[in-house]
């Protein structure tokens, strides 16, 4: 850069020295030729009064042209006459006829005209003055007074004032060129400590683009003035440095990210990306809160993780420690390559079970479910209420991405924690929404779900032309547990019977606690009469069967008497069939307890008439 500066200095002065030059060449070549034609022009006052003298004494013209032809740098010398001139005695040789083209110019214009004719060695300038009449003339000549009476051409040889010339600018150019000397030493002295703050100026500010701040070494030489300006940059460098590494620092920390693509950066860059990370944060936080469901939040993170963090195949479990259930609730790409394997036993997520992340890079090996040996995973563990955790579980297709991945997850994480008090508060909400259509005591749907779902059930039964089995439950003599054990007891054995219950219908069948002891089972969709009895017959064999340990080594065993009625079959109206499995199940104890009854149009009559 120094050097640089110095060469463009340089070529400067040699350009400045080169136009000089070439301004003194063309003010030489202009001022020789206006002195030759002056000099031509005193030799021709000399010439006209000479021939005057001459034409007059009759004495020889020509010897007289001679000896002014010989004066020093004249080359050539000769008179020409103008059609004007008709006195024989002028028609002598010295008066020639015009020998060229500017003679007769001359004769005709009457002006002074000149030629340069520049030679390789010699340069000569050809001046053509014209013979103007004057009074003396008319004497001899029939014209007016000036008229152009001929003309006189001279040629000079300038090459002498070119060499004085030459000479002249070589002695400029010496003086230029010691000019430049003096001046680039003096000014290499002065300038060389500013120019070596402007390099280090310029370096540093480079190196600060790019997150290095350093204080520059004040070179001597300066004065005072530019060295207090580089103690101020100084200075502000060094408050710049601190207080932008202070904000990264303390930027890092809300986030717990550093995108480690742009190390090399200014921090004030960096701080940028994390105020912007911060920002989309804090957007995403007031956008969770506004969900109105679980699912929707999920949604949202499952989008943050799509468009902000690029990820293609990824997916969302949610697994319940105490109902052992994992459940899929949202799917991107494709990811399911663990599901299969450890959906009914979700202990045997490790992830879900050591309650952390776990990562396939060391150990291809440490989740022994994921199958997909050409792929990698990261299963992110996050626990939202107790007992109920949300296992998001990635999947890529290098180990570069998954190293990305693994850079990402804090910041993921920061993403997930903002959302999890909002997926908390709609978890707490489902849960309370439950427990208004449970009973506290069997955790089974009350009345009032009933008749909610019913709404919504019995439309779609109709519409598929489907089954519903309905068994009406009441235990036997259980009011004789109450008093013989207490109630305590009697809530046990009737914990126990819902137990039963729920082990020997469907998942999609439908148990209701109907009232104190009696028990509504909707068989839904049960493909007829004999298979609804069959289920019926299976749960009162396995009541009968079953022992309740009611104190220290005392067990006692219950019977259910169950009523069956069929839903469209019995009635198109389902309060109609639930009446008629009442009078099936009245039937049933009537008859003698433990046993299934079937609804028949004759046990309504009994019924009306009893
Ligand atoms: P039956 O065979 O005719 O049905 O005889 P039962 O003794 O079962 O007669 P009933 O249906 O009249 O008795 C119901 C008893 O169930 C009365 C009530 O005290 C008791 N009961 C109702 N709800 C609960 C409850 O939540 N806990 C307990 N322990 N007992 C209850
Ligand atoms: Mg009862
Ligand atoms: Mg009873």
């Amino acid at each position: 850069m120094k050097k640089n500066i110095i060469v463009q200095f340089l070529i400067l002065l040699i350009l400045v020295a080169i136009f000089i030059t070439g301004i003194s060449l063309y003010n030489l070549r202009t001022v020789s030729i206006k002195s030759s034609v002056t000099t031509a022009e005193s030799i021709s006052e000399v010439i006209k009064s000479g021939l005057a003298l001459h034409v007059k004494n009759d004495s020889d013209i020509d010897e007289f042209l001679k000896n002014v032809s010989s004066i020093r740098n004249i080359k050539d010398l000769w008179l020409v006459r103008s059609e004007n001139i008709k006195n024989p005695k002028f028609q002598t040789k010295s008066f020639k006829n015009p020998k060229d083209n500017l003679d007769k110019k001359v004769i005709n214009s009457g002006e002074t005209e000149y030629i340069v004719k520049e030679g390789f060695i010699n340069t000569n300038v050809r001046v053509t003055i014209p013979y103007k009449a004057t009074i003396s003339c008319l004497e001899c000549h029939n014209v007016s007074e000036g008229d152009t009476l001929g003309a006189i051409s001279i040629v000079l040889d300038v090459s002498t004032l070119k060499e004085i010339g030459v000479r002249s600018i070589y002695v400029i150019l010496t003086i230029i060129l010691l000019a430049v000397i003096i001046v680039f030493l003096f000014s290499k002295k002065v300038f060389n400590p500013y120019l070596s703050l402007y390099m280090k100026l310029r370096d540093n500010i480079n190196q600060a683009k790019i997150g290095k701040f350093k204080k520059i070494d004040i070179p001597s030489g300066l004065t005072t003035d530019v060295v207090q300006v580089t103690n101020d940059y100084n200075n502000l460098i060094a408050i710049f440095k601190d207080t932008s590494l202070d904000i990264d620092k303390k930027l890092q920390g809300f986030v717990g990210y550093r995108d480690r693509t742009n190390l090399n950066t200014n921090p004030l860059n960096e701080s940028k990306d994390i105020i912007d990370n911060l920002s989309n944060l804090y957007q995403f936080k007031k956008q969770v809160e506004l969900d109105s469901t679980k699912e929707e939040i999920y949604q949202r993170i499952s989008q943050v993780f799509e468009n902000k963090f690029h990820l293609k195949n990824f997916t969302f479990f949610e697994i319940d420690i105490k109902k052992q259930k994992m459940q899929k609730v949202i799917s991107v790409g494709e990811s399911l390559y663990c599901h299969d394997a450890i959906k009914d036993n979700p202990h045997l997520c490790r992830a879900a079970r050591t309650k952390s992340d776990v990562v396939s890079i060391d150990f291809h090996e440490s989740c022994p479910y994921f199958t997909k040996k050409d792929k990698f995973y990261y299963c992110l563990n996050i626990d939202i209420v107790e007992n109920l955790y949300l296992i998001i579980h990635f999947v890529v297709d290098t180990e570069k991405e998954l190293d990305e991945l693994k850079n990402k997850s804090l910041f993921i994480n920061r993403f997930l924690k903002e959302a999890r008090p909002a997926v908390e508060v709609k978890l707490l909400m489902q849960a309370l929404e439950d427990s208004a259509f449970k009973d506290g005591l069997t955790q089974l749907y009350n009345r009032k779900f009933i008749d909610e779902h019913l709404k919504k059930l019995l439309p779609q039964i109709k519409r598929d032309k489907k089954k519903i089995g309905l068994l009406m439950l009441d235990m036997d003599h259980f009011k004789a547990v109450n008093d013989e054990y207490g109630h305590d007891i009697g809530d046990k054995v009737l914990k126990s019977l819902s137990r039963i219950l729920e082990e020997n219908v469907r998942e999609s069948d439908i148990i209701v606690r109907y009232g104190g002891e009696e028990f509504m089972v909707l068989l839904i969709g049960v493909d007829s009469e004999e298979s609804a009895m069959n289920i019926a017959h299976k749960i009162g064999a396995k009541v009968r069967e079953n022992e309740i340990n009611v104190y220290a080594g005392t067990t006692i065993k219950k019977t259910v008497s169950i009523g069956l009625s069929m839903f469209p079959d019995d009635s198109s109206l389902f309060e109609t069939v639930v009446k008629n499995s009442d009078i099936a199940l009245y039937e049933a104890k009537s008859s003698g307890r433990d046993k299934v009854v079937r609804f028949s149009k004759e046990q309504k009559t009994s019924v009306e008439l009893f």
